[in-house]
Formats: structure tokens, sequence, C-alpha cells
């Protein structure tokens, strides 16, 4: 079976001047991948937009019209950081809309696994304020479109993106059967994330927070993936992860201070594959979310493309973090405490 991907050229439509959010990301990934040969070894899946009874799951009407209607008079801005264009609104719902097939096709098993090419990210779109460059939230509404579409109970989302996802959290707070994990740089933009976010009412314990101190890197996200995410996954069961793949907790990465190399972010895709292999028949979709550093972002989608289709020949052309990993023992033990251990 094969690993898919989805990808459409709206998304370069959606692009600013000077924006670090903009096209030259696709462009810089489309670029790697040809360079590395990888095209032809994977499957694409036609795109399509998110329907608006699918955006709903998670974000109101009146949400969605603002974004349509700021469109439709040729753009304009939702925050400081976030910009839209006559075609941000197409992209965006294509960009949702496009994950969800994806995922669908993996929960059907007519794709072993996949990899979402989409723009613009997601996990900071709150469900009525589009913020941190995203417009819709794409994984937590593929989340709960293969709940309702796909008959699946249980989804994981695994965040390694350097900054949180406070979409994705702030949507799935309240849901028990979507176990959200995210690793990011604390405190930072967007300022949420903290350990004791665990969820609420009968979700506490599916939010898992990982604030981390500047320089965290290669070592440290090992040492947390396998003393908590592996136990965690193990426990929850999920029977699909879906990736918030964002690349710029990559030490290069001109918006971060976090410390992980490109080898570093291969072994992060490679042990998330191999978990949905040992849980959920190898059920796992990454979608694009953040990564600024053209090299890094084009060596990292390539990579965890080569990890999805159970490849080795990993590239890291830049190499080694200039700056010490700070000690994470002591906080990973009161980590542990924290979620029942
Ligand atoms: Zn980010």
């Amino acid at each position: 079976m094969n690993t898919g991907y989805v990808y459409d050229p709206i998304f370069l439509k959606h692009t600013y001047p000077g924006h670090p959010e903009g096209a030259q990301r696709l462009k810089a990934i489309h670029q790697a991948l040809e360079q590395a040969g990888l095209w032809s070894a994977l499957q694409q899946l036609s795109s399509r937009a998110a329907t608006e009874d699918e955006l709903s799951y998670i974000h109101p009407l009146a949400y969605q019209n603002r974004v349509k209607f700021l469109s439709q008079r040729g753009g304009g801005f939702l925050d400081p950081d976030t910009y839209t264009t006559a075609a941000s609104y197409q992209a965006a719902a294509a960009a949702a809309g496009s994950l969800i097939d994806l995922s669908m096709a993996v929960v059907d098993g007519r794709l072993h696994n996949g990899f979402a090419l989409v723009r613009p990210p997601g996990h900071h779109a709150t469900i009525d304020q589009g913020m941190g460059f995203c417009l819709f939230s794409n994984v937590a509404i593929a989340a709960k479109a293969v709940q309702q579409q796909g008959g699946v109970e249980r989804v994981a989302i695994i965040d390694f993106d350097v900054h949180h996802g406070n979409g994705t959290q702030d949507a799935l707070y309240e849901d028990p059967d979507v176990l959200f994990f995210s690793t990011h740089q604390y405190p930072y933009y967007p300022g949420t994330g903290r350990a004791d976010e665990l969820g609420w009412g009968k979700a506490r314990g599916t939010t898992v927070n990982f604030p981390l101190p500047v320089g965290v890197g290669d070592e440290g996200f090992k040492q947390l993936y396998q003393e908590i995410l592996v136990p965690i996954l193990r426990r929850f069961q999920p029977q699909l992860i879906l990736v918030s793949a964002g690349y710029d907790a990559h030490w290069d990465d001109p918006l971060a201070q976090l410390g992980l190399t490109l080898t570093g972010l291969a072994w992060i895709s490679q042990t998330l594959i191999a978990l949905a292999n040992e849980i959920c028949q190898g059920k796992i979709v990454f979608s694009l979310e953040g990564g600024y550093n053209l090299e890094v972002l084009g060596h990292g989608v390539s990579n965890s493309i080569r990890a999805l289709l159970n490849q080795t020949d990993f590239t890291d052309p830049i190499g080694q973090s200039p700056w010490p990993e700070p000690d994470l023992t002591t906080y990973l033990k009161e980590m542990k405490k924290l979620h029942h251990l």
C-alpha cells in the first residue's frame, strides 16, 4: 500500500510580500522533493475544499463568513500576524478539505499513510479567531471528520511545531476521544501550553503539554518521547495518529530557539510512524504547520516522507546546534507524575 499526499496550486495564492508564512515555503518543499527523487514514490490524492458543514465541526458559520467576506473584498488582516488575500478562503478551505480526504483514505485503508502539503497552516486558529498565520484549524477539523464520517473513535494528535497548538487544544479541550500532545518552546508565542492545561471534564488528561526551555534538542526530545509519549500513546490506543508537523523547532529556524537537528526531526517522524505501526496498523497522516528556514523545511519534509516510505537515507546538511542542551531529567520526573506514568 502506498504513501499518499495532497497538494493544490491554490495554496500558492495565499501569500504576502515579506511574510515568513508565504508561498515560498511550499515551493521550497516542492523543489526538495524533486531533488530527492521522492515524487514518483508517492500517490497524489485530489484536493477539494472542505464544505461549510465540515468547517463547522470546529468553526461557527459567523467566523467562516468573516474569512470568506475578507477574501471577497480582496483580503485583509485577521490579526496583526495573520493576513488574507483574495484566494485565502479558497486556500484555507482546500487545506482543510484535502487533509480530511487524505485522512479518510488512510482510515479506509486505500492508502497506508500520508503527508498533507497544505497551507495556510492551522494549529493556532481558534474556533472563532484566525491567528498566528492560521485561518482554519486543519488538524482538529480532520480529527472530527474521521470521527463523524469514518467511524473512528480515538484520534491522537502529535504537535511537534515549536509553537503551542492553542487552536487545536481549544477546539478539542473537552473531547475525551482526542489526545492532544504538544511540545513547544515556553514561554513563547502564543503564550498558552502550560503543563497544567490537561483537558476539561471527562477529557481531563487527554491534553498533554510539554512547555520546553530554550535549547532543548535531539537528546531532550528522545528522552521525552521514549519516557512519556510512547507510554501515553500505548495507553490511549488511538485508531489514527495525526501529526501537526512544524519544522520550526530546528535550531536554525529564524522564529524560535529550540535545538533540534534535521536528524532529530527525522527520528521524531520515524518514532511516530513506528508507534502507528505498532498501535493502529500504521495509520498516520502528517499535516504541514510551521517551519521558516526554507532549507530546513525542504530537507525536513523530505525526511518525514522518507520515513513514511520506510526509507532511512535521511539528509542533514545543516548539522548540530551550536548551543548546549538543558538537562530535562528532573522535569521529566515531574511530568511522569503529572500524567500518572
Ligand atoms: Zn510554529
